[in-house]
């Protein structure tokens, strides 16, 4: 008799978990996904590139639905969970129905961050997180729209260049006084200002929002300079916050996201937490790849294997066509680290890796490159293996073709 494992969300965590389950032991379990969203899992990393008219919606389908059905696998579409009843073990839904739970997996994603400020109801002000966001961005960007993206970072980039695209009048409006300061330093910063500005997008940096503005639906956006910004669309990319909202509800330890262990168990062992909703020695992730990393584990140990969670390296790509941005842990160095720098500003090429010399060792803690990725996943290799790199020092910025000495198995085979 198989066991129910019931998962909510049907997001990529999710998805990539009843992938692994299914490799590993299938009929194991009686496996039911609980969907908020009214359609099959997709791959919301190609929201950008959807955004940006490079692929269909058909395309981000990550399986279709005779997978699912094949695998034995129960979906419930377009009904969200909305409790979670420990004592009798079993989900509620939106419509009263239950699902019993022997194990129960969150993989609910995150929240788009709301900013508490006057206008942000108002209708034409949107998030960018799901497909039917980016229906709204499609529908109401077109020649001549006045859109304005709150936020610089990777999604509110990705999202004005969708917008300006489809000829809106595009403007990005960032706190900070450089494009994704989480992710770059100050050159690589602007360069990339020079190459989203080259696509007719106007940015303004050190800029705060203090309301939107309008009667029935967004007119404007008022700035705390006191400047009015003419608006018929407005899009939030101001980052997520994990929505561990199920979780908080009945009882289990949260703090941003949903408190797991090595093992990716909450504070209830029947209750795991998988993806961004989980937080996991006191980090919450807003990438897939950490997602994926602890679908793997989770469903080696659902299969009955050791396996154990510690954390991931992550990297980030801007997906902008002809913009290419790489960047990976510790990219602006600081005291104990040396950096190493190649610049052509003229090409529009930048690259710096920092290192931090040991007594016994040269290790790569970070880098950044803008222009030529290409020795992106090479660097990252060596980020998270933390091999001596100090015979190779000399070539290193140049990247991997140019090592006469080269590195480890690992790295020649990233
Ligand atoms: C536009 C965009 C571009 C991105 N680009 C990148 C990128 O380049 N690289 C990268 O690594 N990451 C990127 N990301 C982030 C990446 O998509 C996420 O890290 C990944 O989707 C996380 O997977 P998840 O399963 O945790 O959450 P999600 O994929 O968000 O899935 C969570 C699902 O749970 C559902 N849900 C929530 N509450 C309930 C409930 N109560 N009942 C039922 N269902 C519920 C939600 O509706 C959602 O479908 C991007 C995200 C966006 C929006």
């Amino acid at each position: 008799m198989s066991e129910p494992l019931v998962i909510i969300g049907n997001g990529m965590a999710a998805a990539k978990l009843c992938e692994e389950l299914a490799g590993r032991c299938l009929g194991r379990y009686a496996v039911g996904v609980i969907g908020a969203e009214p359609r099959l899992a997709y791959n919301r990393v190609l929201l950008s590139s959807l955004l940006a008219g490079e692929v269909e919606a058909s395309d981000l389908v990550l399986r279709p639905a005779e997978w699912w059905a094949a695998r034995g696998i129960t979906l419930v579409y377009d009904r969200p969970a909305v409790a979670i009843d420990r004592a009798a073990g079993r989900v509620v839904l939106a419509d009263g129905t239950f699902l019993p739970y022997a194990k129960l997996v969150l993989a609910t994603g995150s929240h788009p961050v709301r900013l508490p400020l006057p206008g942000m109801t108002l209708p034409g002000v949107t998030a960018f997180r799901d497909m039917a966001d980016v229906g709204t961005l499609l529908a109401a960007a077109s020649r001549g729209t006045r859109a304005i993206v709150i936020g610089g970072g990777l999604l509110g980039l990705e999202a004005a260049t969708g917008l300006a695209g489809a000829g809106a009048q595009t403007t990005v409006i960032h706190l900070a006084d450089r494009l994704m300061e989480r992710q770059l330093d100050a050159r690589a910063a602007a360069l990339l200002r020079r190459a989203v500005e080259a696509r007719g997008i106007e940015v303004l940096l050190g800029a705060s929002t203090q309301a939107i503005e309008g009667e029935d639906r967004v007119c404007g956006l008022r700035l705390a300079d006191g400047r009015v910004l003419p608006a018929d669309l407005v899009v939030v990319a101001c980052g997520v916050r994990p929505n561990a909202d199920l979780a908080r509800a009945a009882g289990l330890a949260c703090n941003r996201g949903v408190l797991v262990d090595d093992g990716l168990a909450a504070s209830d062992p029947r209750i795991h937490a998988i993806g961004e909703c989980a937080e996991h020695r006191g980090q919450v992730y807003g990438l897939v790849e950490p997602a994926y990393e602890q679908a793997r584990v989770l469903a080696a140990r659902l299969a009955g294997a050791e396996a154990a969670y510690a954390g991931s390296t992550v990297s980030t790509n801007l997906k902008v066509s002809g913009v290419r941005v790489f960047s990976a842990g510790d990219f602006d160095g600081g005291a104990g680290t040396q950096d190493i720098v190649l610049s052509d500003p003229g090409l529009g090429l930048y690259r710096r890796l920092v290192l931090r010399q040991e007594a016994d060792a040269t290790r790569l803690l970070g880098a950044v490159l803008f222009g030529d990725t290409a020795d992106g996943g090479f660097y990252l290799d060596l980020i998270r293996s933390g091999r001596d790199i100090g015979r190779q020092r000399a070539d290193l910025a140049f990247g991997r073709s140019f090592l006469s000495d080269p590195l480890s198995d690992t790295a020649e085979a990233a």
